[in-house]
Formats: C-alpha cells, sequence, structure tokens
C-alpha cells in the first residue's frame, strides 16, 4: 500500500475523532434556556469531564509509558501545560481582545449611541471579559487535543502489516481501531465541556458544534505527523499527554471554577451543592469511558 494511501487512512481516523467532538454539543439543540441553577451545574459538569479526563486518561496513559524511575518527561509536560495557560491568560489579558477605541469600530451600533449609558458600558465589559474566557479555552483545548492526535496516529504504526483489521482493503492494526474509537469516544463528552462555556456566552448552536469540531483539528494533523514520524512521537507521548493535563486541570482551576462560583454568587448555599453535583457527575462519566 502507498505511502500516501496509510497517510489518508490515518488522517480520515483523525479527523473521525474530531468529528465526534462535535457530537457532544448536541444537546444544546434540544435544551437552551438554562437557570443559574443549572448553569453552575453545567460548569461543574464540563470541570468533572475535564479533570477526569486528564487524571485517569491522560496522567495515567503517560505514567503507564514511563515504566521505569519518576516520570519526567510526563511531569515535565504537566509544568509546561500549566505554564501554557497561566502565560496565554496573560498575553490575552494584555492584548485586550475588546474595541475600547469606538473611532476605529464605526460598524459597532452600540458604542455611538450608548457610550454613556451605564448598563451599556457594563454589558461591555462583561463581553470583553468573555470574549477573552472563551478565546482562553477554546485555544488551551484545542492545543491539548494535539497530543491525543499523535496517540491516534502512533497506534498505527503497523498499519499494513499482517494479522490488522481488514478495512477498505487496508489491513489495519487493531490498536489503531480501538485507539480511534477510544478518542473519538473521549472527545465527546469533551465536546459537551466546550459547549458549555460557549453556550453560557450566547453562542449560536452551529457556532458551538463548530468550535467543538475545530478544538479537535490538530488531532488528524498530529495523527499524521506521528504517523509518518512514529519513532520520534511514540517517544514525545510522555511529555504530551502530561502537557495536555497540565493545560486541561489549570484551565479548570483558574477559569471553569471562578466562573461556577460566580454564576452561583446569589443561589441558596452559592451553589456549592449545584457544583459539586456537576463535578460528581462529570467523574462518573468519563471513569468508564477510560477504561473502554
Ligand atoms: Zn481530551
Amino acid at each position: 500500500m502507498a505511502f500516501v494511501e496509510q497517510l489518508g487512512l490515518v488522517f480520515v481516523a483523525g479527523l473521525l475523532t474530531a468529528i465526534a467532538t462535535g457530537l457532544g454539543a448536541l444537546p444544546f439543540f434540544v435544551v437552551d434556556d438554562f437557570s443559574d441553577r443549572w448553569n453552575v451545574g453545567l460548569w461543574g459538569l464540563a470541570s468533572g469531564i475535564m479533570v477526569a479526563a486528564s487524571v485517569f486518561g491522560l496522567i495515567n496513559e503517560g505514567l503507564a509509558y514511563a515504566s521505569d524511575g519518576l516520570p519526567l518527561l510526563m511531569l515535565s509536560g504537566l509544568v509546561t501545560g500549566v505554564v501554557l495557560v497561566e502565560v496565554s491568560d496573560r498575553i490575552l489579558d494584555a492584548i485586550d481582545l475588546g474595541d475600547e477605541d469606538d473611532h476605529n469600530h464605526a460598524s459597532d451600533e452600540d458604542d455611538a449611541s450608548h457610550s454613556h449609558d451605564e448598563h451599556a458600558l457594563e454589558a461591555k465589559a462583561f463581553a470583553e471579559g468573555d470574549l477573552r474566557t472563551l478565546v482562553l479555552i477554546l485555544g488551551i483545548l484545542t492545543v491539548h487535543s494535539f497530543p491525543e492526535g499523535v496517540a491516534v496516529g502512533v497506534s498505527f504504526a503497523e498499519l499494513g502489516l499482517d494479522g490488522g483489521f481488514a478495512l477498505l482493503g487496508f489491513s489495519v492494526p487493531l490498536l489503531a481501531v480501538f485507539m480511534t474509537i477510544a478518542i473519538s469516544i473521549h472527545n465527546i463528552p469533551e465536546g459537551t465541556a466546550i459547549a458549555i462555556p460557549m453556550r453560557a456566552m450566547g453562542l449560536s448552536k452551529w457556532r458551538m458544534v463548530g468550535a467543538a469540531i475545530f478544538s479537535s483539528l490538530p488531532q488528524p494533523i498530529g495523527a499524521v505527523i506521528a504517523f509518518a514520524f512514529v519513532s520520534w512521537a511514540e517517544a514525545f507521548l510522555p511529555f504530551g499527554f502530561g502537557f495536555a493535563a497540565g493545560a486541561m486541570i489549570y484551565l479548570v482551576a483558574t477559569e471553569f471554577i471562578p466562573e461556577a462560583l460566580e454564576t452561583g454568587v446569589e443561589l441558596p448555599n452559592r451553589g456549592h451543592r449545584e457544583l459539586i453535583t456537576g463535578l460528581a457527575v462529570g467523574v462518573a462519566v468519563m471513569i468508564p469511558l477510560m477504561y473502554v
């Protein structure tokens, strides 16, 4: 089988995992108006999903690769992930995504007429904060999905050798079939986790699906690169898994949980019960998926 065809197959596998992420946004087509209580619970759910995916999926997997001694590669990945979120956060703060200079943005119809209206100013400040959070969350989740694509690509290492699973004239290694399915399943709730903040910030339904799929587009790319340079990619995996886990856990701690607490300020018990319930459900949903 030609190498180009093999790369094509690996790309398609990666693309399937990305499309699965979009499925996670579909529940919001059915229900679309949530009370604050539900919103707090959903932030909790998103947090539970991401932390469980990080701890039981990525870190666990990273440790399995580093069988002897201290998992230094995984740990340095973890620290790099945390640093990436912190640095991106500061950069986003510094570049100011909002449009404060009204004269540069004549198209923004609210600015001119209501620039002295307190409510409009408040709404604008809120929207700017939202946009920053949105870019940060989408960016970090997009970056985290690259090493997962690498994992898919590595699992195709024995593509074309005997003993695989016959598919469209290819002999696909069973490991690759399992890996593609496992990452796809793992992506569905992650798609939900991405859609939750998007929805809280008022994005349209199709944009949520688009954002969810977009966040996983590094997967087909990572898969193809990893397949082409498989021994290099395998060496990179513990770092990549640690990196993805560090970024996601830190993102949950610095963005998701504070957002949930802020949303729940006026609820009985400040919404702590809803938050903890959401977290617990997220973890409970993810754990069985990690051991497929
Ligand atoms: Zn993931």
